[in-house]
Order: C-alpha cells, then structure tokens, then sequence
C-alpha cells in the first residue's frame, strides 16, 4: 500500500552515456546502485519514507544485483544491520527519520562506530529540521561529533548528491567509519538529472556470497578492553584519514567571488538557498556564480581545519551559514583561526538566528545585516541591504491588509477510524471526569488538536504507555495510554507492555490497530493483513498480547461509537488489576479507499453493481447545536445557511467528500443528540431488484404524501 514508484524505479536501470530525470529521493537509490552495494535497509518516516518505499518497488532490479533489502522493524534494527560491515568488506546502507530515528539508533550506533568498519556503511537521514517538520526540533549533528561519525550535507542537486553518496562509501572505507548523509525535505524532492552510470554489482553479495566467517579478532568488537583502543583509533588514525580523503576528492566546493575580503562559509544543504538569496540581492546569478566567495561543506563534520584557514585567510569577515542550535561549525572556525593566529571576523549567530529554519527571508534579512557589519571593499553594502528588506517589506502590508488568518491544523483524513475513538473517550470523560492521557505518534496525535484537544504528554514512538507509569501510581484515576499498532511493533509492545506487565501495573492501553504505519504513507507493519508480495507472517497484537499475559483485552470496532463508550468505561471502572488493553480496530481510510476506489473502477467496467454509503443531515430537523460537529470533527461535517428563513443559526450539513463511515450517525446516536442524521446508498449499475425496490419506495412516499426528487435516479 506503500506509494508506488513502480514507473520511476525503472530509470534505476540506466547505465553509461544515459541521463538520469527524476527527484532526489530516486537519485540516491541510484547512487547506491552505482555504488555497489550488498545491503539497503531502514525504517520509514519523512522526509525519506519514499526511499524505503522505493526500494522496495526496487527489489526486483536490486535482486538482480543480489543487493538484500531490509524493511526493519525500527530504527534500532536498521542501525544493527551495518553491523555487516564491520567484518566484511561489503558496502550497505540504511534510512530513516532524524533526529527521532537517530536517537532509537543511538546504542547501536555507538557499538558500530567504536570498533568502526571495513566495507562502508552510509546512514541516509532525512533531517526533519525547518518550518514543515513534524519532530523535536534537534540536530543529528551532535551524534556524529559524540560518535566520531562523519557527516555529509550535499547541495542540494542532482550530481551532487549523487557524488557525494558514491564518495561518501569511498571515505567510510578509507577512514573506516560509518557516514551519515542528512537530506533535508528540498533535497529529498529536488528534481534534475544527471549522468547515469552502470550500475556495479559487489564482489560479495546474495549472487557472490562470503566463503565464511573471518578470522576471530577480539578488535571487531565494541567491548572493554579494545574500546579504549578504538576510542585512540578514532582520534588518531580515522580522524586523520577521512579529512585527508575529503581534501583528496574535494568534497567540500569552493566558489570564487570578486568581493574577495569577505566570504560565506555554508553547509551544503543551504547552498541553494544562499545563492538564491544572493541572486535576489544581485550578488549572484541563477547559474550559481556569486559576488561573495564562498566554501561549501559538503562534508559538515568533520571540517578539515587547512580548508578553513585557507579560505579565511585574507578577509576580513566570513558569515558561518549554520542551521539550527547549537552553532558547533561556527564554535570550530573560532577556534582554529585563533589557532592559526589568523584575525578574520567570524559572524554566524548574530546576523542570522540562533534557532529555526534559515528560509529565504531570513537568510536575506541575515546576509544584508552582515554586509553592512562587514562594509567589503568595492560594494555599497547599505544600498544592498536596502534592497534586500525591500523585497520582503510587502509582507508586512499584506498581512495588515488580510488580518490575521486562521489556524489551519493537520486533521485526521475524512473517515479515519481513529477519530470515532477519540468521539467516544471525549463522551466516556463526561460521564467519569477527565482522565490522564499519555498521547504517542502516529496519526491519533491529531488528537491533541481541536475539537479534542487530548493528550498530556507524548514521550516518543510506543512510547505512551511506558510514559504513564509513573503517572498512575500517583493519581486517583487510572490513565489512558493511545498508541497506534505501529508503535506498539516499533517500540511499544518491550518498552511499554512487557514493563508495565513486569511491573504489575495498572491502566488502559488503546491499541489503534489500523493495519499500517499510517502516518508515514501506508506502510507494511509485522501485523497487516496484507503485504507487498504475498502471504503476510501471520503476526497478530491480540494473540501476541495473550502470550504476554494479559488478562483484560478487548477488541471493538472503531466506528461503534457506543460500544466503544461502554468498552471504556468498564475498563475504567473495573476491580480487576493490571493492565486493560483496547484493540480498537479499523483499517486506515486512506488506505481502504485508494483499495474500495480501484476495486470500484474495476466493477463498473464490468458492469457490475457498486454501491456507495452517504450520509447527510435532514435541514428541516437539524437544531443548529453543531454537538455532532464538536464530537467528530469530521472535515465533511460542516455548516450552511439554514434554509428555514424563521432560523438565523446555520444548521449542520455533509457534503460531497463524505466516504460514508458512519461515525456522524454513531455519535448522534451514542451522545443522544438529535434524529436528523440519515444515511442513503448510491448505487451504480442497479440490478431489476434495486430498480422495483426504488419504484416501490417512490410509490410509498408518494401515498403517504412526502412526494419525492425526480431527478434522484436508481
Ligand atoms: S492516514 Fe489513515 S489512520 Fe491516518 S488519519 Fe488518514 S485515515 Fe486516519
Ligand atoms: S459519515 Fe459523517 S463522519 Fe463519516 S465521513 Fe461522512 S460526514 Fe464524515
């Protein structure tokens, strides 16, 4: 159910002399294609879920090239995987979401980066980091200075990025260290193209496979007393490695300019941005010669300190272009110009924001403060500036103008079969009193927003119910803890179920088992009831929780709102110990309607009968209270005009993006709320039955005087 990239992933053929056209995410695929590698594997999440999803519609061409794919059960794993590359001189490479997935990885990390490694090992990071990301907003920075990890941040282009995947196997080999590549959403979805090569198969593979295992060395492992050794290793030998390799190759880019007593230094993810700013500026061309010298790190850590010095040396001031907190590259320039004695002005922090996302305006507002503090030879660096607060000043107008625009919060998908839970806790909750809710991630954490409004913490992926441990022991009311089924094979099942049965604790537990990892695009989880290639490994949460011991576990279907109300309140109230499990079950309605549309499409061809459930408000009997509207949320509920002209309050309506789950009907049925809701089938292709059952209908409504739409057609 994953998207599909079946068409795309046939330009991952292409060998010599051909030109590659595509987005980012497809580009690197390819790059590790030509970059021979054994072992793909990772862990969805944005912005490189398409990776993992395009390497799995790649598996047939990757199995030509014996290259194995790995869909892992989380970051952990993933992270575990290039543990093939410590012994063996094979080349893999892992994705997934940082800096949350980072952290999951952390220990395995640590483990792989001591004893470092002898085929190279290439970490893909989506860096969620900027205005459109979803996660705590860190940097994965940290982790490669901690685990002496190297870090490459190519510009955002095609032949770089592609470049920088194949180098970047190259100086994990050469210093023996695994790299991490962070790709930032732009770069994950930039289009171009560029030069095609063969694709290489490895000398040792799912084709060629190792003889057997290598000679014992205790040095391959990440244990006492060779971590002290490996911890020198680090400093002494791969440190030294991977920046005389970077410095080889070039990695990192230089940009000559004719403002030559000054320069910007920038991570080259931002490259684009910087020049694009520039330009506007009229400092740059759209071709990405610049006015302003600049060095371009495509390589963020480690820096290699003669690249600094030389391109420092002679200006008078260099702007440090570094996103996010804390400012290590700026704190690295400071400290080897002081060493080299070398005077130039190192602003970064100050001109630009210690924090957020560098976008266009900020990053224009940032280069015209720092011309203006740094005044270069040859420039009339007020004008400039001038200029650059001009392009932006409009806003300022436009906003007064408009008024301030509401808040447009991301909401659950018409017909999710998570919203009906979060119905019927809000109307368990006025009948028992608030209770404490430990919220999770996934795509109930739309939860937290209006009209629900819930959830008191959320600690992590699965990690809601190890969250609440402390909490229940300290209050009156047993807490509830919502976690989605891919949380729960992700993290939630050891670190929450397996600690709270351990521990003999209380609470409610609501699995939202909706078949998929959902909120990353559909994803296969251990527990779907289907698969990408046949049968699925027969994994189910109920029984998985039998076996674990719990006592107390009921399964309720998501959209019986009143059952649901029932289910929780005995499970609330109950004397009975321990943990209390609610399977709430429903296929996620994306998911079902991109299957129910395509099966549909396929019936009506055939001319079969299909059928589709609306539902719809009656005008003449809605109140105008809107309870319904306050209890689902749902974005097909809405309002319009009354059009009864003795009532001023517009009543409640269903329009046309309706896909008929029913949850409008089982809310104003289970909070008793008003009969004006009804439900009607639209069928297509009728059978004779359904047109004399139409024919009766009609008949009847007319005898009894309610008349009927003419134009309503079976
Ligand atoms: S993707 Fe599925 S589970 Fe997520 S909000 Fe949409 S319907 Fe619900
Ligand atoms: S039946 Fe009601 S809750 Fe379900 S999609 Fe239609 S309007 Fe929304």
């Amino acid at each position: 159910m994953e998207r599909s990239f079946k068409k795309e992933v046939q330009a991952l053929k292409l060998g010599d002399g051909e030109t590659f056209r595509g987005e980012g995410i497809l580009a690197v695929t390819k790059a590790l294609l030509q970059a021979g590698v054994s072992y793909v594997g990772g862990y969805q999440g944005a912005p490189v879920s398409h990776l993992l999803d395009v390497l799995v519609d790649a598996q047939d061409i990757m199995g030509e090239l014996g290259v194995h794919l790995e869909t892992c059960s989380n970051e952990a794993s993933a992270a575990a995987m290039l543990g093939a590359s410590i012994n063996y001189p094979l080349r893999g490479a892992v994705t997934w979401k940082s800096i949350v997935g980072t952290n999951v990885a952390a220990d395995a990390l640590s483990n792989l980066s001591s004893p470092g490694v002898m085929g190279g090992a290439m970490i893909i990071l989506g860096e969620d980091y900027g205005e459109g990301a979803s996660v705590i907003q860190e940097r994965s920075y940290a982790y490669a200075l901690k685990s002496s990890m190297w870090l490459l941040d190519p510009r955002p282009d095609l032949p770089s990025i592609v470049r920088t995947v194949e180098k970047g196997f190259e100086l994990s080999e050469a210093s023996h260290a695994p790299v991490m590549l962070e790709l930032r959403i732009r770069a994950c979805h930039a289009t171009g193209e560029f030069a095609a090569k063969e694709n290489l198969k490895a000398t040792y593979s799912g084709l060629n496979r190792l003889p057997g295992p290598p000679r014992f060395q205790y040095g391959r492992l990440a244990h006492p007393p060779v971590t002290f050794s490996q911890e020198k290793l680090k400093i002494e030998e791969r440190l030294p490695a991977a920046r005389a390799f970077i410095r080889e190759h070039k990695l990192n880019e230089t940009i000559e300019g004719d403002l030559t007593d000054i320069g910007i230094i920038v991570m080259g993810g931002l490259t684009n941005s910087v020049l694009r700013a520039l330009e506007r500026m009229g400092l740059a061309d759209v071709f990405g010669a610049s006015r302003v010298p600049m060095l371009v790190l495509n390589v963020v850590y480690p820096l290699v300190p003669e690249e600094i010095r030389q391109f420092c040396s002679g200006k008078r001031a260099v702007l440090i272009v570094e996103e996010g907190n804390p400012d290590y590259i700026e704190q690295a320039v400071n400290v080897e110009l002081r060493r080299a004695d070398i005077q130039t002005k190192v602003l970064g922090k100050g001109p630009l924001p210690q924090a957020g996302e560098y976008t266009s305006e900020v990053l224009l507002e940032g280069l015209a403060a720092f011309l203006q503090a740094a005044r270069p030879n040859g420039l009339d660096a007020d004008t400039v500036a001038e200029k650059a607060r001009g392009l932006f000043a409009h806003k300022a107008k436009a906003a007064a103008a408009l008024g301030p625009l509401p808040p447009r919060p991301p909401a659950f998908c018409t017909g999710c079969p998570e919203r009906p839970v979060f119905s019927a806790l809000k109307l368990m909750q006025r009948e028992l009193g608030p209770a404490h809710i430990s919220a999770d991630i996934g795509c109930h954490s739309f939860a937290t927003f209006a009209p629900f409004s819930m959830g008191n913490s959320i600690l992590g992926y699965g990690m809601s119910l190890a969250s609440a441990a402390a909490v229940g022991p300290n209050m009156s009311k047993r807490p509830i803890a919502i976690m989605g089924d891919g949380g729960f094979w992700h993290n939630g099942l050891i670190t929450g179920v397996a600690s709270n049965l351990f521990n003999k604790g209380d609470g409610v537990l609501i699995v939202m088992q909706n078949g998929y990892a959902s909120a990353t695009g559909q994803q296969y989880i251990p527990s779907s009831t289907t698969s990408r290639d046949g049968p699925t490994p027969g994994v189910d949460i109920e029984q998985t929780l039998r076996m674990m011991g719990v006592k107390w576990l009921r399964t309720v279907r998501t959209y019986g709102v009143a059952k649901m109300v029932a289910t929780l309140k005995e499970a609330m109230k109950t004397a009975e110990r321990g943990l209390k499990v609610i399977i709430a079950d429903g296929e996620c309605q994306l998911a079902r309607q991109r299957r129910v549309r395509a099966e549909d499409t396929d019936k009506l061809a055939r001319g079969e009968r299909v059928t589709r459930t609306r539902y719809g408000v009656d005008d003449e009997i809605c109140t105008g209270d809107h309870s319904c509207i306050r209890l689902s949320g749902c974005p097909s509920l809405t309002l319009k005009p009354s059009p009864d002209p003795l009532r001023s309050d517009p009543v409640a309506t269903v329009i046309e993006s309706c896909v008929g789950c029913g949850l409008c009907g089982e809310v104003a049925h289970a909070a008793v709320l008003c009969p004006s809701f009804y439900r009607a089938e639209i069928v297509r292709n009728p059978t004779l039955w359904d047109r004399f059952i139409f024919r009766l209908r009609q008949k009847v409504i007319g005898w009894l005087g309610g008349g009927y739409n003419k134009k309503a057609t079976a």
